[in-house]
């Protein structure tokens, strides 16, 4: 088992398995993409089951695969089929921009693959093509429709954007009304590969959760489990629920359960903090249980108590990373 320096218990790996993207939302990257690693920097599908089952090994149970769009890897299938092979692991999840998802969907069905988040920060059309500056649009709404119809646990990650989104926040409450769908409003966070400057957010989940109320002033708060970073409401006659992640006030790190490991093998233990090993090198130069082992036994035993401890680990307040490299 994996208890942290804080006696945080850490059972949740976010596997980034590449940093390409097809997409280039404007939170995300600049228009031009980031400076993306050469093919043999990335772990391989060995590498990456390897790592896996370590980390298994040391009581990681569930494990959600991101990236950069983790479907732009043509090879993804073949580390899906060994994860759902893995004894002790008993969540496979993915994040996905639902552009590329489609001809897989009756696989990941069939691995048992239940939960999908699906990025979408705009309901109408135009404002989705100009955010992510591609025109995706009609493909990742029938592949959402599909996940959910087919019974796929769907959450909706919506990133609200001043002067970008707003105005959509509404809307999609009113059409995820008949779908059992969580949508979850999450703050932008300042790692957007030096797109845009960023000096704080406007819309922090105060803001969100008031704007919100104007519409629809008859929710109730639910229940959730310890570990969520989101804070979840149901709105009376609606099928789904929504949530609020406060990624940027980060009101969840005292119960933070998670490992994040990047596509080239950086091991982070917090989103705000620095990388603290990389398992891609050791695997390469010794390919050796133990010494993988004993970096993240190293890496949890030096937890930074919260994010704002771990952003102090950076000699700036700007972060010029991109989430497409750290995995979201
Ligand atoms: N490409 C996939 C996708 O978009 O779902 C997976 C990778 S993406 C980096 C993972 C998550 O990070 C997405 O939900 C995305 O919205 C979120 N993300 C990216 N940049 C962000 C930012 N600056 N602030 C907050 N969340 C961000
Ligand atoms: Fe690509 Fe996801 Fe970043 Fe958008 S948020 S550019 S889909 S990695």
């Amino acid at each position: 088992m994996l208890i942290d320096n804080h006696n945080r218990k850490i059972n949740y790996l976010r596997l980034a398995v590449t940093d390409r993207c097809n997409l280039r939302c404007n939170y995300c990257m600049p228009s031009e993409g980031i400076d993306f690693v050469k093919n043999n920097k990335l772990l391989t599908i060995d590498e990456l089951s390897k790592i896996s089952e370590v980390l298994v090994g040391q009581g990681i149970d569930k494990i959600r695969i991101t990236g950069g769009e983790p479907f732009v890897r043509k090879d993804l299938m073949v580390l899906l089929r060994k994860l759902s092979a893995l004894d002790g692991l008993n969540d496979i999840s993915v994040t996905t921009n639902a552009t590329l998802i489609g001809p897989y969907i009756d696989e990941l069905k069939a691995l048992g693959i239940k939960n999908v988040n699906v990025s979408l920060d705009a309901i109408n059309k135009e404002t989705f093509e100009r955010i992510t500056r591609r025109n995706q649009f009609d493909t990742v709404h029938n592949n959402l429709i599909r996940l959910i119809t087919e019974g796929f646990n769907v959450r909706i990650n919506f990133i609200v954007l001043e002067g970008q989104n707003e105005q959509d926040i509404v809307p999609i409450l009113e059409l995820m009304k008949h779908y059992n769908v969580s949508v979850r409003f999450l703050e932008e966070m300042p790692f957007n590969g030096g797109s845009k400057s960023f000096v704080g957010i406007k819309w922090n989940y105060k803001a969100i959760l008031e704007h919100v109320s104007t519409t629809y002033p008859n929710f109730q708060k639910l229940e959730s489990p310890p570990t969520s970073t989101s804070i979840n409401y149901k709105i009376n006659g609606h099928k789904g629920t929504f949530g609020i992640i406060p990624s940027f006030s980060r009101t969840f790190c005292g119960s933070c359960n998670r490992l994040r490991i990047t596509a080239t093998g950086d091991v982070i233990t917090c989103l705000y903090g620095k990388p603290k090993a990389n398992l891609r090198d050791i695997i390469r130069r010794k390919n050796e249980v133990e010494e993988v082992q004993n970096a993240i036994l190293k890496a949890v035993g030096n937890r930074a108590k919260t994010g704002f401890e771990a952003q102090e680990e950076h000699a700036s307040t700007i972060f010029d990373n991109s989430m497409t490299s750290i995995g979201g």
